[in-house]
């Protein structure tokens, strides 16, 4: 099936129409992207940097590009130019460095907090403990440049359904506890990343807002 006719499917299953399809690009060509910007995608996400700044140079000004990967603190002034959305901040150094590069830039870069829900070391993420601490912290008030506006996840890499349901259930929960208490000023939570091709659906059972999916619109990818 040609990209087109996968995002179409992709689409079709979907649970809940409003949630976001943020098409994961990572090694595909600047065609193939194109291909999928002509269906009215506009949301790619990236997992590498320069990967990442070369699209944006590359391809139109409209697209929103997600930041998906784990982040270097030492590589965010490359994309805090126009990056739309940082999805796996795992700790307050690197809030600090983004609201730091925010600043030069003069724009508030929005992020979400990975949590660590997987039972894999190899995942990053804050723990629902660090993720309360982080909350309290006064330093967190400060970052004038930083605006965290949900959380994001990713499942243990399995085929057992049930294991990753009752991951994402885990940070739904949380997501939902958080959401009406008194959260720092620049915090808000109002998006749930979670699910990727082989279980979006189980997370849109969860309260998904935005997916991100790779393979099953642009097939394998070669590394
Ligand atoms: C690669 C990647 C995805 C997409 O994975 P697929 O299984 O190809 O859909 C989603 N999220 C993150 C963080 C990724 O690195």
């Amino acid at each position: 099936m040609s990209i087109k006719e996968n995002l179409i499917a992709i689409k079709n299953t979907f649970i809940s129409p409003d949630c976001l399809l943020v098409a994961v690009s990572k090694t595909k060509s600047a065609g193939e992207i194109m291909e999928a910007y002509e269906v009215g995608i506009r949301d790619f996400g990236e997992n590498k940097v320069q990967e990442l700044t070369e699209k944006y140079d590359a391809l139109p000004k409209d697209i929103n590009w997600h930041m998906i990967g784990h982040l270097q603190r030492n590589k965010v002034k490359y994309i805090a130019p126009f990056v739309h959305l940082i999805h796996g901040v795992d700790s307050l150094k690197l809030l600090k460095e983004i609201n730091k590069q925010g600043e030069k830039n003069d724009r508030t870069i929005t992020c979400l907090l990975q949590v660590h829900i997987a039972q894999e070391d190899t995942k990053f993420g804050f723990s629902e403990e660090e993720l309360k601490e982080l909350f309290a912290s006064e330093e967190l008030n400060d970052l004038k440049y930083v605006k965290i506006v949900g959380l994001m996840g990713m499942a243990t890499f399995t085929d057992n359904t049930s294991q990753i349901r009752s991951e994402f259930k885990g940070l739904q929960e949380l997501f939902e506890v958080l959401k009406p208490t008194t959260l720092p000023k620049n915090v808000v939570m109002q998006e749930l990343s979670i699910g990727m091709s082989g279980d979006y659906l189980v997370a849109q059972e969860m309260g998904s807002t935005m997916v991100r999916i790779g393979t099953a619109i642009f097939g394998e990818r070669n590394y």
